[in-house]
């Protein structure tokens, strides 16, 4: 009877551990594919290998049916770009990412990818080609390697670390008594949210997607660590789509294009020197940011735009 009890137990036991690694994959798929979860189409068609053209034409957006959160936006631009999104708080940058990776469908108008339709695309070409780093920089239970391999888990080693480097993580995992196999903790507690962050940055990086999508991705680290980041999306820019929805105007002179939204409409559109010379809402931004960064002297300063 005691045998019985206790192999009753052993099985419980590995039923719990079983279902708790279930409920972790299922969160790690759904990080790894990316949560687009819109309608499948009848016909899907292929992304291509390289995607060489984005367009959005006069999309609109409602999230509740109350009221438009996007509006009349049109951009067309050719692929690989630098792009940086940036404007208020509320003016309606993440939802463009959300709506490009479709998370959501536009409300009217239209999101096309080298001239199809993202409604009419295979979601599953769309997943693969699109990756979203955001400020929910959760890491899962397991060593530092484990969490920057489930960007692809068939990569090396020495491919983790590359992607480590890319994202200046490198020289502070090497500095630890265990490497890269330090234990990160539940969630990643045992490391700060700067670190966390960089650890999610380098798991995009070893994806090389076609699109990388960057959140306010840099919002948590100090400046020198974002400026870092900055210079590494600026390579990772000259072969990939990167996408920054960033407050820190900092980065946008190394852009190609810097899309300036205003209560969800598409105020402004061009590189940094233009819209300098433009003086308009960009040019005052940056005027903003510049003194508040000579009145701080110095001092990292991230101004709410
Ligand atoms: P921030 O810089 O603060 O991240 P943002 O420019 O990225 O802002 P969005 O997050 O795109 O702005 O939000 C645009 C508008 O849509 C805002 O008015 C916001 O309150 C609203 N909104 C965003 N997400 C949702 C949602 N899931 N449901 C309803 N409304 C939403």
């Amino acid at each position: 009877l005691l045998e019985l009890g206790s192999a009753a137990n052993g099985i419980a036991g590995q039923l719990s551990g079983l279902i708790q690694a279930l409920s972790c994959w299922q969160r790690i798929e759904s990080l790894l594919q990316g949560p687009v979860d819109a309608v499948a189409p009848a016909l899907p068609k292929p992304l291509g290998e390289s995607i060489s053209r984005v367009s959005l034409n006069d999309v609109s957006f409602s999230y509740a049916g109350d009221r438009l959160n996007l509006q009349g936006i049109s951009l067309e631009t050719p692929l690989p770009r630098r792009i940086a999104l940036v404007g208020p708080s509320g003016s309606g940058k993440s939802t463009v990412l959300n709506l490009l990776s479709r998370i959501y469908d536009t409300t009217s108008g239209s999101i096309a990818f080298d001239g199809i339709d993202i409604r009419d695309l295979d979601p599953d070409s769309l997943k693969s080609a699109i990756a979203m780093v955001n400020q929910d920089n959760t890491l899962f239970d397991g060593s530092i390697r484990y969490n920057i391999r489930l960007g692809r888990l068939d990569a090396g080693d020495s491919e983790v670390e590359q992607a480590a480097r890319a994202a200046e993580i490198h020289d502070f995992i090497q500095s630890l008594p265990q490497g890269y196999d330090t234990e990160v903790g539940e969630g990643g507690r045992l490391l700060s949210g700067g670190q966390r962050q960089r650890i999610v940055i380098a798991r995009a990086i070893l994806r090389d997607p076609q699109i990388l999508m960057l959140d306010e991705a840099t919002a948590s680290l100090d400046a020198e660590a974002a400026a870092a980041i900055g210079r590494t999306l600026a390579r990772i820019g000259a072969t990939r789509t990167v996408l920054s929805v960033t407050h820190r105007l900092a980065s946008c002179p190394a852009m190609d294009l810097i899309c300036v939204f205003r209560d969800g409409s598409l105020a402004e559109i061009g590189t940094h020197d233009e819209l300098l010379r433009h003086r308009g809402t960009y040019h005052g931004l940056w005027e903003k940011q510049s003194q508040i960064e000579i009145a701080e002297s110095g001092r990292d300063v991230d101004i709410t735009l």
